[in-house]
């Protein structure tokens, strides 16, 4: 459920994060239409912006993406030594394209996305962001990120999940078994990261995803960044490697400052991914021993 009232929009999700929720003024609802897969809002909010909400979940907003989109691509981009070839799950605000692309290594940016319609109101609405799909690095394919993994093998370096919540199409997209299939979707020594909820309502589920991807990785991590819009504030990544030598938490690529800048990252640097993997002591001790 979602409620607009008296000019403000709650993000009312008893089943994820009980008996609390994040509000934002809205200044117009711009957009509002039910797809095949999801209701789809698009929200001019007072101080955040435009804002793309999904199910009644916040997706994005123009003020604070721009730090899970680089969170997303620039972790496991750095944490591969020469990501060539990368698959984008999800997406379909085009954010997490847009960050992939300015990566001076990518040569080709393969996309898949459920909904043609998150697309499409995205290149109307958010064209901040969906102008990574104008990159032509950039190919996109509209389906289902499960159904799409199971048909490729061992074709790309990074494989980067920029899903909705589990709950609704997204769902088979935290399960182990979409672990297995991206781990035979990667060349040798490739990675993965994917979106992965917050350690103050989501600990178990967390927990649940990561044994996951250990299961079928060498390497696996949580890695933190912050988010105003999302519940609590923060998200984290559960983030994989077949490389048993990867030390994730140090890039295997470093841009220097000047280097950042010229790349136009405002949140990513090397400082902040060796400080995105440091977690809370409780959350270290339950996730990891
Ligand atoms: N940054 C966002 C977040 O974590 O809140 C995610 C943004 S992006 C809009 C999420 C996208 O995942 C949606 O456009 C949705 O349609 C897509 N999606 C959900 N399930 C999918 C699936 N099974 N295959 C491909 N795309 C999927």
């Amino acid at each position: 459920m979602d409620v607009i009232r008296n000019g403000w929009f709650s993000e009312i999700q008893e089943d994820l994060w009980p008996g609390q929720s994040f509000s934002l003024k809205v200044k117009k609802v711009v957009h509002e239409e039910k797809s095949k897969y999801q209701d789809i809002k698009i929200l001019e909010t007072e101080t955040f912006g435009m804002c793309l909400v999904l199910d009644g979940i916040i997706q994005c907003t123009q003020r604070d993406e721009f730090s899970y989109q680089e969170m997303i691509s620039f972790l496991p981009l750095c944490c591969h030594p020469n990501p060539r070839k990368v698959l984008i799950v999800g997406g379909g605000d085009g954010g997490v394209a847009r960050e992939v692309v300015k990566h001076p290594l990518v040569e080709e940016v393969h996309q898949v996305e459920i909904d043609d319609r998150v697309v499409e109101l995205s290149k109307k609405y958010l064209p901040s962001m969906a102008c990574g799909f104008e990159n032509k690095k950039v190919k996109l394919t509209i389906g289902d990120g499960f159904e799409y993994m199971k048909n490729h093998k061992n074709e790309f370096d990074v494989i980067i999940t920029d899903s909705s919540d589990p709950v609704g199409p997204a769902v088979s997209l935290f399960q182990e078994s979409y672990y297995e299939l991206m781990k035979n979707a990667l060349r040798p020594g490739g990675i993965v990261c994917s979106q992965g909820g917050t350690y103050w309502t989501d600990l178990e589920y967390i927990k649940k995803t990561l044994n996951g991807c250990k299961n079928h990785f060498a390497k696996s991590a949580f890695a933190l960044t912050s988010v105003p819009s999302y519940p609590c504030g923060h998200i984290g990544f559960v983030i994989g490697s077949l490389d048993e030598n990867a030390n994730l938490k140090e890039p295997a690529i470093k841009f220097t400052t000047g280097e950042i800048d010229n790349l136009n990252l405002r949140y990513y640097s090397t400082d902040v991914h060796r400080g995105a993997f440091a977690l809370p002591r409780y959350v270290e001790k339950f996730l990891y021993e």
